[in-house]
């Protein structure tokens, strides 16, 4: 396990001054605070004793059967609560499904970029992580075939595809309907399970959820799910969805990492569910990050330089953009960290050092106008590193 490169920039830039586009920090403070206080006052009046004590390592039973509605929103009609386990957030049920599924140099394949925890959780399993080539419409189905094929030439255990298929964290892009039925189809032939991470579904800046991977496919698909960015990631509650054996074998892998999940957090998540306007909740955070989006693509469009491109999201809170061949993204970061803005190179998103000339921005966390100002600076930072 190796600590970010960019760790140190970070805390810089979180100073004030710093427009970050960095973080992917959701964007909190638009929660009304007092339906949270007042949820959380009255758990602990009429459940205190069962919320402060010891629960199972699955979970609260009530909490898993309020998560299958949730998932019935992005068309998986069929899961049932036994199927269910809830965890410290989905990254969690990410490393437990590392650590059931994976030995010393098994392949995971994943799109190019991804998830940087993910790769990190994979590297501290000592997988061997494969990148898959992604366009506009998400992962390329031929480049995964072409993949497999030499993988298994090589010999390999490709054991899993890890896929952020919505709205995805760190390119902003969402695999075609087309493409994730081919994706399947490629994955069930080759006996590789499906890890679908899908913390961003409901964010949706048309309205309508994404229909998720995993309810075309319920055998051969993990669907990891979350709270942390339609409610607050300070819950640290989100869960994995899995077949049978595999749901079994993740409960086990928390009892021996964690022993109980936090009763007083499901509680907390299960109650806010039960009795406050959770899905005005979340229209009320896809118009606030859809008028972000919004006015990062218009500064960008206003002033990047040409050879400049990014991508243009429908959801989630992230573009990636790819800078004019030559210039280094990490090479320009205290250039413009010293310009006041922040943001994270692309070569973090690779397990193989790709990425040198791409971004990632977020939009999630600043209001508009200190994203603009933002893209402004960076436009600036970018035409002077053109020049040197
Ligand atoms: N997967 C992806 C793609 C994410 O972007 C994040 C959060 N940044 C996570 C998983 C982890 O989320 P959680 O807070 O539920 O652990």
């Amino acid at each position: 396990m190796v600590a970010s490169e960019v760790r140190a920039l970070f805390a810089v830039a979180s100073r004030p001054e710093i427009v970050s586009l960095a973080g992917g920090m959701p964007a909190v403070d638009a929660l009304p605070l007092d339906a949270v206080a007042s949820t959380v006052a009255d758990l602990v009046t009429s459940r205190g004793p069962v919320a402060l004590q010891y629960g199972s390592a699955q979970g609260d039973p009530e909490l898993r059967a309020r998560i299958c509605d949730v998932m019935a929103m992005e068309g998986i009609a069929d899961a049932h609560p036994d199927n269910v386990v809830v965890t410290v957030g989905s990254q969690q049920a990410l490393d437990l499904l590392t650590r059931v599924f994976i030995d010393p140099g098994d392949v995971v394949l994943t799109e190019g970029p991804t998830y940087v925890t993910a790769i990190n959780t994979f590297a501290a399993y000592q997988a061997r992580v494969v990148h898959i080539s992604m366009d506009n419409d998400g992962l390329v189905p031929d480049a995964l075939r072409e993949t497999l094929s030499r993988l298994a030439v090589e010999g390999a255990r490709v054991k899993l595809l890890y896929t952020v298929p919505t709205f995805q964290n760190p390119a902003g892009i969402t695999l075609t309907a087309p493409r994730r039925a081919e994706v399947l189809d490629i994955c069930r032939r080759a006996g590789v399970l499906v890890v679908e991470d899908n913390p961003y579904g409901l964010l949706s800046f048309a309205g309508e959820p994404v229909r998720a991977m995993r309810a075309d496919a319920p055998d051969d698909v993990v669907y990891l799910g979350s709270f942390s960015k339609t409610l607050a990631p300070g819950m640290r509650v989100g869960w994995a969805l899995a077949p049978q054996p595999v749901a079994a074998r993740l409960v086990l892998a928390a009892e021996s990492a964690i022993l109980s999940h936090s009763m007083f957090t499901q509680l907390a998540v299960e109650r806010y569910l039960a009795t406050q306007p959770w899905p005005e909740q979340i229209k009320a955070f896809r118009e606030m990050y859809r008028d972000r989006r919004d006015a990062m693509l218009r500064t960008l469009a206003e002033t990047m330089p040409p050879g400049t491109t990014w991508t243009r999201p429908e959801g989630g809170f992230f573009v990636w953009l790819t800078l004019p061949d030559g210039v280094d993204a990490k090479a320009m970061l205290p250039r413009a960290i010293a310009a006041r803005v922040a943001y994270v190179p692309g070569t973090g998103f690779y397990a193989d050092g790709s990425g040198r000339n791409a971004m990632r921005l977020s939009y999630c966390f600043p209001p508009p106008e200190r994203i603009q100002d933002g893209v402004k600076r960076l436009a600036d930072v970018l035409r002077a590193e053109i020049l040197l």
